[in-house]
C-alpha cells in the first residue's frame, strides 16, 4: 500500500479561558488532546462523536485554519504545522475544506462564477476572468447544477443546492483531501442521500481523500472506510468500518452503535442512553474522560488514564478492559448481567 495521504499524530489544540476584569487566564479548554491517524489515497475516515467532542476542531487544527498548540500533521510529505505562510498558501490548494452550513459559507456579494472561480484564478489554474468562469460552468454541471447559474447569487438557492455550490468550489482546485465538516447535518434526509451520493462519485472521479466529521453513524456506514470515535478530545477508538460496526471494544463506541438503525429488516437491538451530559473539556474527569457515563467503569477508570490498545488489523481501542479482561466485552450483555 502506499503512504498515507495524511498522517496526524498527536495533535493537540487547546484555547485559554480568560476571567476576571485582568482577564488572567484560568485554564483551557482541551477540545483535542493527541489523537493520531492516518488517512490514505482515495479513502474516506470517518470521525465520530456527540457535539463538544471536538472533530470539528480537529478538522480545523489538520487544515491550520486553527493553529496547533502541538503534533504533526504529515501532508505530502510536509508537515502542515511546520511550513511558512507561503508554502501554506499553496499546500491549501490541495486541502480543502466542505462547511457544515450552505448558508453562510458562500460570500453572499458573489455570484456563483465569482465564488467558484476566483480560486482558479489566484491560483493561476486559469488565466482570464473568461477561462474562470468557463471552468466554473463546467463544475457546476458536475455537481448536478445549471452551468447558466454563474450569473446567479447564493440567495438563489436552496440548501441542497448551496451545498452543492460549496462542494464545486472544493473541487475546482483539484484537492487531494477535504475536510468535510459535518457537510450533510443541515440538509434535509432526501437531500443528504443525494449530496452524499455526489461526494461517493467526485471521490472515485478525482481520486480524493475525505476526514468525514459526522455525529450520525449512519452516514458513516455509507461513507466511510475507517472511522474514528472522539470523546472530549481523545480519541476512543478508531478501526476499518468492518470491524466498528461488527466488533466495537470501547463502552461508548457500543453506546453510539446502540442508536443506529439495523439494516436488515425485522432484526432488533437494544439501545443504550448514556446517562448525563459531555462533561466540560475546560475541567475534564480524571482517569479516562468517559468514566462518569461509561456503565461499565470501575475504580481503576476514575484514577488512571487508559493507554490506547492494538486489538486487531488497524483496530485500537483506548479502554482499560483491554488490559483488565481477556475477551470483548458486549456491552447489551454486560448492562444485562448487571441489572
Ligand atoms: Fe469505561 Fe473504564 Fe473503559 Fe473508560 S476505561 S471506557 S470508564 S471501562
Amino acid at each position: 500500500m502506499s503512504d498515507p495521504v495524511l498522517q496526524v499524530r498527536d495533535l493537540v489544540k487547546h484555547f485559554p479561558v480568560f476571567k476576571g476584569i485582568f482577564r488572567r487566564r484560568a485554564g483551557s479548554v482541551k477540545a483535542v488532546d493527541g489523537i493520531s491517524f492516518d488517512l490514505n489515497a482515495a479513502e474516506t475516515v470517518a470521525m465520530v462523536g456527540e457535539s463538544g467532542c471536538g472533530k470539528t476542531t480537529a478538522g480545523r487544527a489538520i487544515l491550520r485554519l486553527l493553529e496547533p498548540n502541538s503534533g504533526s500533521v504529515l501532508f505530502r510529505g510536509k508537515d502542515v504545522t511546520q511550513v511558512d505562510q507561503t508554502e501554506l498558501r499553496e499546500l491549501r490548494r490541495y486541502m480543502q475544506i466542505i462547511f457544515q452550513d450552505p448558508y453562510s459559507s458562500l460570500n453572499p456579494r458573489q455570484t456563483i462564477g465569482q465564488i467558484i472561480g476566483t480560486p482558479l484564478l489566484l491560483h493561476g489554474i486559469v488565466e482570464t476572468r473568461r477561462d474562470a468562469e468557463d471552468r466554473s460552468k463546467e463544475l457546476l454541471e458536475k455537481v448536478g447544477l445549471q452551468p447558466s447559474y454563474t450569473s446567479r447569487y447564493p440567495h438563489e438557492f436552496s440548501g441542497g443546492q448551496r451545498q452543492r455550490i460549496g462542494i464545486a468550489r472544493s473541487v475546482a482546485l483539484n484537492p487531494d483531501f477535504i475536510v468535510c465538516d459535518e457537510a450533510v447535518s443541515a440538509l434535509d434526509v432526501s437531500v443528504q442521500a443525494q449530496v452524499i451520493n455526489l461526494l461517493l462519485d467526485l471521490k472515485d472521479e478525482f481520486n480524493l481523500s475525505y476526514l468525514f466529521i459526522t455525529h450520525d453513524l449512519s452516514v458513516v456506514r455509507h461513507i466511510a472506510d475507517h472511522v474514528v470515535v472522539m470523546y472530549l478530545g481523545k480519541m476512543a477508538e478508531k478501526a476499518s468500518r468492518a470491524a466498528m460496526f461488527e466488533g466495537a471494544w470501547h463502552p461508548y463506541t457500543q453506546a453510539l452503535l446502540s442508536a443506529v438503525p439495523r439494516t436488515q429488516p425485522g432484526s432488533k437491538r437494544t439501545r443504550v442512553i448514556l446517562e448525563g451530559d459531555v462533561p466540560s473539556p475546560i475541567n475534564p474527569p480524571t482517569g479516562c474522560r468517559f468514566h462518569t457515563r461509561c456503565p461499565l467503569a470501575y475504580d481503576r477508570c476514575s484514577r488512571e488514564e487508559p493507554k490506547g490498545h492494538v486489538v486487531g488489523v488497524d483496530h485500537e481501542v483506548t479502554c482499560h478492559l483491554y488490559e483488565d479482561r481477556t475477551e470483548r466485552l458486549d456491552l447489551i450483555e454486560a448492562m444485562a448481567a448487571k441489572s
